[in-house]
């Protein structure tokens, strides 16, 4: 095991594996089989913000808390067109993720083929990984956000909104 992987929790143990970690749920899938982290699948994210699951283990969210993960560019515009979460999952992609956990230093520099390239990905494209915000609601609305379905919690208070820590090494 990789020991900058952390364990993987028994709620996640369902889920597929690559080089230790969870695939979350909303990760597009080649048709080769192989899985490209960093990006979203569109069909599923939008079928998860719509239905109220979680964008990392595909199950119901609760009524509340639901935690959102937001870059700090997104902050202002209060959404975000990554689904909600369980606490429980935002703590492991929190420590998971080395594009959330800052450990990823730069995005993706080239286009995935056969996965759709959204304008916020394109933009972003070989920019420096941005500080991510885990924000803690009791719920989210749906928007419209650069044509795609958003999570937004414009006009609600947030529980409170933590940054994302580097996991120690
Ligand atoms: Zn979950």
């Amino acid at each position: 095991m990789n020991p900058d992987h952390p364990p993987v929790p028994a709620w996640l143990s369902g889920r597929p594996l690559v080089g230790g970690l969870v695939v979350p749920w909303i990760t597009p899938k080649l048709p080769d089989g192989r899985y490209v982290f960093g990006s979203i699948d569109q069909t599923y994210a939008e079928h998860a913000l719509v239905h109220r699951l979680c964008g990392v283990c595909g199950h119901r969210l609760a009524p509340h808390p639901v935690v959102l993960l937001l870059r700090a560019s997104d902050l202002p515009r209060q959404c975000t067109s990554e689904p909600g979460l369980h606490p429980q999952c935002s703590a492991y992609t929190a420590v998971a993720c080395p594009m959330v956990n800052g450990t990823l230093a730069t995005y993706r520099t080239t286009p995935v083929p056969g996965v759709p390239v959204t304008a916020s990905s394109s933009s972003r494209r070989g920019a420096r990984a941005e500080r991510w915000f885990s924000v803690w609601l009791n719920d989210y609305h749906v928007v419209v956000d650069h044509g795609h379905l958003a999570a937004s919690y414009r006009g609600e208070q947030p529980l409170r909104i933590r940054p994302i820590t580097r996991p120690p090494r």
